[in-house]
């Protein structure tokens, strides 16, 4: 059983009622502290711990407004990647939430919302969606993210990211990115490429010994072959000898004359 496998089980006990359910995170201690990205809804403060079940030492919490990723090397992009290179995550994990108010808002209601507060529209960004990450739907906003954290080049291959939805009413969780599912591809995908590279190396390796074999010759022929090249390069030195007699002076070029225009008849004016 891997880490989010385990998580994913100690939250169904969890909302089977076992008050006691978490991660044994003895068990993993090669694939924690995990670094996770959630919204910054004040419901999660407690629910996500507790729903999560890894303990609070293992877990480096990042959050922004909707868990939104907006580029590949974005600050929430920066704050992941020293999280694995500094911290020493081993998993990434973009958690969105249900009922998130970034998702239900529309441009025309964060732009009361901020006029309100006397925010000049002028000197807000153009696309308010864009700039402010508002989303359709939460899924599609943490598959999003985690399309985005996995092309990142600020983040290794080897690291899975996992795209998750807590429903804020009962804490379930559901995983519906499966950050190893796309690592095992890659493994399997290197491995093929390994497998053919190794094949091909078996291949040159045959021809390189047929060839080896091959030019084993006896020291007569390999005689008769130089002498063959060497009657050859002073044959053709020969014939460059006799063209060159024949082309002599390259004759003068002359200058070319301008293209004649046909004449055309001029039309008298109409009477
Ligand atoms: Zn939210």
């Amino acid at each position: 059983m891997r880490l989010f496998e385990a998580v994913l089980d100690a939250n169904q006990r969890k909302i089977a009622g076992d008050k006691n359910a978490s991660v044994p995170a003895a068990e993993f201690g090669l694939a924690l502290p995990v670094a996770a990205l959630t919204c910054i809804d004040a419901r999660l403060n407690h629910l996500l711990p507790e729903m999560l079940g890894i303990p609070e030492e293992q877990f480096i919490w990042l959050r922004n407004a909707g868990n939104i990723i907006t580029g590949p090397l974005s600050s929430t992009m920066r704050s992941l990647a020293l999280a694995c290179a500094l911290k020493g995550a081993k998993e990434i994990a973009i958690i969105g939430h249900s009922d998130c108010l970034v998702g239900k808002a529309t441009a025309m209601k964060l732009l009361d919302g901020l006029a309100t507060l006397g925010v000049d529209r002028n000197r807000l960004p153009a696309n308010l969606v864009e700039y402010f990450g508002l989303f359709a739907t939460e899924r599609q906003n943490v598959m999003r993210g985690v399309d985005l954290v996995r092309t990142s080049p600020l983040i290794g291959p080897k690291v899975p990211v996992h795209g998750l939805l807590i429903d804020i009413q009962s804490g379930r969780l559901e995983w519906i990115v499966n950050g190893y599912q796309g690592l095992d591809s890659v493994a399997s995908k290197s491995g093929q490429v390994f497998r053919t590279a190794e094949s091909a190396l078996d291949a040159f390796g045959q021809i390189g010994s047929l060839a080896a074999g091959e030019l084993q010759f006896p020291q007569t022929k390999i005689g008769e072959l130089t002498k063959a090249a060497q009657d050859w390069l002073h044959k053709a030195e020969q014939g460059a000898g006799a063209i060159e007699e024949k082309i002599g002076q390259p004759p003068a070029i002359k200058p070319a004359e301008p293209p004649r225009l046909p004449k055309v008849p001029v039309r008298g004016r109409p009477k």
